[in-house]
């Protein structure tokens, strides 16, 4: 049995690189330190070599890459999306054959925290690594999201973890959580504070007054009496060093970007006072990556149309849920997502009844229902690759079991070739 260490999980946005797999005859058989959500991402990936399925047949790859490329010459408004749990490489040649095809380009982004991106383009985002979170923070505010479930090795691996400022780990850390109910993390925090559902923005106000040390006339907002947020305001600027992990419950509720932009500004605010940073809560494993590429390529972060020959931004025009809605696309290439199980009624009937090319190494809903599904490789399980954590560090993925299936990246740069073709 071969022990490898330093794997790197790349279910979610924690990216944890420090996860221990014992391969044997080939075959992984044991992974250590991983959270359940981590177990299943390496146990259920089965890395056999498996052939693409066009219309429920099988067919050699030679047929399935000649099939792709001709769906997408004859289309003329394909639509490229998901990412978000491709690696960088791959995520690049998505946005080249998008700029190639005159395609709309969108990640999982657009349905999670493109209301981050938002905010961070209107008053800019005083962010940091979690590294500093280790070895410096010593007040942790989560707003609106729940690493219990989420990202479950986040509190071992920051909150509860022994730094170089924080020596004696959870004890040396103040935990606050604003949600609009009890989770399972609220029962870890020292202090939580249950916002109205949709009064977050007012909250967030309030808070930026009091730390501006602006009087607060109302006896309570958003649910919360003035003095519970004095009390807060006060530990946020007397903290040595805070820093705020925000969710969907934040971007996807009323208010959306207005919210995280507040937020920000109120970490912004803080800084007057102390040291204080914001790092959002990402989901998929490198929807950081979908955001860094998109943006380096093209200048936008997701959201974006090739139509015109050159790259348009349209946050709510050309995000994949209002393009399907709207009955703009004439065929689809998803990369590494699963928009049938998780899109609106309506936009995922329409995905279904389009030409569909899925990249997807398990079979997904969307995969299930596609007109081609062509079954790639894991990075960082039998493919090699890099991905960009929640906090903008990009890792390396080295793959640990033999590759006997494409990557993405391979896969991609077929379907460019077919293009040109
Ligand atoms: Fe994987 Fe996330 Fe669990 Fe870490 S917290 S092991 S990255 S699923």
């Amino acid at each position: 049995t071969e022990r490898i260490e330093n794997v790197v999980c790349t279910f979610c946005g924690c990216l944890c690189d420090d996860i221990v797999v014992e391969v044997d005859g080939g075959r992984l058989v044991k992974v250590l330190k991983a959270c359940a959500n981590g177990q299943g991402h390496f146990r259920d990936y089965d890395p056999s070599p498996r052939l693409p399925r066009l219309r429920g047949k099988e067919v050699p790859w030679e047929e399935a890459y000649a099939e792709a490329g001709a769906i997408l010459r004859a289309s003329h408004s394909p639509l490229i999306y998901g990412l978000s749990s491709a690696p960088t490489e791959a995520q690049r040649r998505a946005v080249e054959l998008a700029d190639r095809l005159g395609a709309f380009l969108d990640s999982t982004s657009s349905v999670c925290h493109g209301p981050t991106g938002l905010a961070m383009q209107a008053v800019g985002e005083p962010t940091c690594t979690l590294g500093e979170v280790r070895n410096r923070a010593d007040l942790l505010l989560f707003w609106g999201c729940n690493p219990a479930a989420a990202h479950p090795r986040h509190f071992a691996r920051y909150a509860t973890a022994r730094g170089r400022l924080t020596p004696q780990g959870r004890k040396d850390r103040t935990i606050v959580i604003v949600d609009v109910r009890p989770t399972a993390a609220t029962k870890g925090a020292d202090l939580f504070l249950q916002v109205r559902q949709g009064d977050d923005f007012e909250l967030l106000t309030a808070l930026r007054a009091l730390v501006q040390g602006r009087p607060m006339e109302a006896p309570s907002v958003g649910g919360l009496p003035r003095e519970r947020l004095v009390d807060l305001a006060e530990r946020l600027k007397t903290c040595r060093y805070g820093v705020a992990f925000m969710g969907m419950g934040l971007t996807m509720t009323r208010g959306r970007d207005l919210n995280v932009a507040e937020l920000f500004s109120l970490v912004a605010d803080l800084n007057e006072h102390t040291r204080f940073s914001v790092i959002p809560m990402r989901g998929h494993g490198n929807v950081t990556g979908a955001d860094q590429v998109t943006t380096w390529q093209c200048g936008f972060p997701f959201a974006v149309s090739f139509a015109r020959g050159y790259p348009q931004y349209g946050p709510g025009e050309f995000t994949a849920v209002d393009v399907l809605a709207r009955g703009d696309a004439d065929s689809v290439v998803v990369v590494a997502s699963d928009p049938v199980a998780h899109f609106p009624r309506r936009a995922a009937d329409r995905l279904q009844a389009l030409p569909t090319i899925v990249l997807d190494p398990a079979e997904s809903l969307t995969a299930a229902s596609a007109t081609l599904w062509m079954p790639t490789g894991l990075a960082g399980i039998d493919t090699a690759g890099s991905s960009y954590r929640m906090d903008g560090v990009a890792l390396r993925l080295r793959p640990f079991l033999e590759r006997r299936r494409p990557s993405d990246e391979e896969v991609l740069k077929r379907l460019i070739e077919e293009v040109r073709r």
